[in-house]
């Protein structure tokens, strides 16, 4: 999938085969079960969606964000996009997190500039994913 280089929101769909201890940046060491994630965020400077979800997708590169460490185990299955200059970003981290059997995976990662509980959202049920949708869908 290509990402326009446009500025927008976007979900990153994570799957991590096997329990993980990671230590992320200055937030600390967890503990992150087996399972799917899913991260929101934002790329609203040069580049736009397209700069961003490369780096995301590039294996090597400096240790910035705090997803920047759990993607050195989890793989990227999906990449939602919406281009827009809207943040949308915790409009999709509330939706997400509201989701059934959706948790969120490590307190305020990933929401270092926002009152958020968190971005990333560890989701089991298989149905969330549509329900997911809907919900972002809705958020515009
Ligand atoms: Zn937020």
């Amino acid at each position: 999938m290509q990402a326009p280089a446009a500025p927008g929101t976007y979900a990153l769909v994570l799957i991590l085969d096997r329990p993980r201890r990671i230590a992320v940046g200055h937030l600390g060491t967890f503990d992150f079960p087996a399972g799917r994630y899913v991260y929101v965020g934002s790329a609203l400077g040069p580049g736009g969606l397209a700069a961003r979800v490369a780096r995301h997708l590039r294996r090597e590169k400096r240790l910035y964000w705090h997803v920047d460490y759990l993607l050195r185990y989890a793989r990227v299955a999906e990449v939602w996009i919406r281009p827009g200059l809207g943040r949308r970003e915790c409009a999709w981290a509330h939706a997400t997190t509201a989701l059934p059997d959706a948790t969120i995976a490590v307190p305020r990662f990933g929401a270092s500039d926002c009152r958020c509980a968190g971005h990333l959202v560890c989701c089991t049920a298989k149905a969330v994913w549509q329900e997911a949708e809907r919900c972002f869908e809705a958020s515009v």
